[in-house]
């Protein structure tokens, strides 16, 4: 500081000086004074110390503005991960998008536009979730898989009744949260039953009396469990005289060909499982929700629970939930079913449009973010130098790559078609910023 003189800090212009810049006009309409008023003081205070010349200080905010209101930015997920939590899970379908944005204002979410009273909230949601899986008697719709099951423990098994569960499904799901903690929060008494690896009807016949609120059945949706294994269907567990939950996690609502052991609605159903839970925004391809799909009388209850109403999905999970049942293939459904011949002439066209040092390659991909354990998507991608990797985050564009085997590589299964174009300019930026 000592260096800087005071007529250097004299110089530095005023705030409001620099406010009445023409070039920030944008800026104060789509960020809003404070934020930019933000920008202009910390630009000041770079000049008074000394790191930029006092008449830079305009240009600096211009510069360092940020594009958008909020700090969440778009990334291209090259990883190879279809589901990436850390990347928000499933992207949305261009439908689903736009029903976003028609329902982001004022809407007619819970209001009969004919008769001007009241309507049921997310009709048209929960219409398209039932026409999607018809052996639902009632369908509900909360905010995530987690509350989907809250919501269950709460109306079955709070008060100290138990919830009977096999040992080995009680699972973590990820970032240390555990099933049984959100179950036991419920107030409900875990009764466990098997073994790690084993558990046999007999078992849940031993264990359920008149304690007992629901039997739960978790999909380990996140690891496999081989070898000398044995676990018992949701459906043969529904003659034991109390209701039976099957927590299929993945959205999955009818049965997919490429992923023959990841579990269904429709199926679980039709097998008699009185209640399904799952998430939206998984293998479904939609926005983060938790479905109920089951027995009328006993979704009734559940969404007429009071804890329902702090468990509801907003308006815009009703408009891209209702858009992806009803709307076209969504990004991850296209992605899974991507043939790997049209990954490798992708990936042959994105190589040669990088150049040097981008090399085509195959590799695997795999579905991610709790569904389908264990399942190899063979896929094509690009390789490049490790060290790439921390480039491509840092970009104006940034991508998210895989680093293995000591390279850096770009898994197009996880890429729409649509992005190779983008893809190809941000990894030109990021090596030429390495350079
Ligand atoms: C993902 C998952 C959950 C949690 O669902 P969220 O939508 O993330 O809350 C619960 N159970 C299983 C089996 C899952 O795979």
């Amino acid at each position: 500081m000592g260096r800087v003189s005071d007529d250097h800090r004299r110089r530095v212009p005023r705030t409001d000086t620099v406010l009445a810049d023409a070039r920030l006009e944008p800026a104060l309409a789509t960020l809003g004074r404070a934020r930019v008023k933000e920008v202009v003081v910390a630009a000041q205070g770079r000049a008074r110390a000394g790191e930029i010349a006092p008449e830079a200080v305009a240009d600096e905010v211009v510069a360092s503005l940020p594009r958008t209101a909020a700090s969440m930015r778009p990334v291209l997920n090259a990883t190879g991960v279809l589901l990436h939590t850390n990347l928000g899970r499933a992207p949305l379908s261009a439908a689903a998008r736009d029903a976003i944005d028609a329902a982001a204002g004022t809407t007619d979410v819970e209001l009969d536009l004919a008769t001007g009273g009241r309507g049921r909230r997310g009709a048209g949601a929960l219409a398209a979730l039932a026409a999607t899986v018809p052996d639902a008697g009632g369908v509900h719709v909360v905010n995530n898989g987690a509350a989907a099951l809250i919501l269950a423990a709460t109306a079955l098994a709070a008060g100290g009744r138990e919830i009977v569960i096999a040992r080995g499904e009680m699972v973590e799901i990820g970032d240390g949260f555990r099933l049984p903690d959100l179950l036991e929060s419920t107030g409900a008494r875990l009764r466990e039953v098997g073994t790690t690896n084993r558990v046999r009807v007999d078992d849940y016949a031993d264990a359920v009396g008149p304690r007992t609120g629901m039997i739960l059945k978790v999909h380990p949706s996140n690891f496999v469990v081989t070898g000398f294994t044995s676990s018992v269907p949701a459906s043969e567990l529904t003659g034991l005289g109390v209701p039976v939950v099957a927590d299929i996690g993945s959205g999955l609502l009818a049965p997919h060909p490429l992923l023959p052991d990841e579990p269904d609605a429709a199926t679980e159903l039709r097998g008699g499982v009185p209640l399904v839970t799952a998430s939206g925004d998984k293998l479904l391809g939609g926005p983060q929700a938790g479905l109920l799909l089951g027995d009328a009388d006993l979704v009734h209850r559940l969404r007429r629970h009071p804890l329902a109403r702090a468990l509801r999905v907003d308006k815009l999970t009703l408009a891209a939930l209702e858009a992806t049942l009803r709307g076209p293939e969504p990004p991850v459904r296209a992605m899974l079913a991507a043939d790997v011949d049209a990954l490798r002439s992708r990936a042959g066209e994105v190589a040669a449009a990088i150049g040097e040092p981008a090399a085509a390659i195959d590799c695997a991909a795999q579905v991610g973010g709790g569904g389908a354990p264990g399942v190899e998507l063979p896929s094509a991608g690009v390789a490049l130098p490790a060290a790439c990797a921390a480039a491509l985050r840092a970009g104006a564009d940034p991508v998210v790559a895989r680093v293995e085997q000591g390279r850096c590589v770009l898994d197009l299964r996880s890429v729409p078609a649509s992005e190779d174009g983008r893809l190809v300019v941000a990894v030109r930026a990021a090596l030429a910023a390495r350079a």
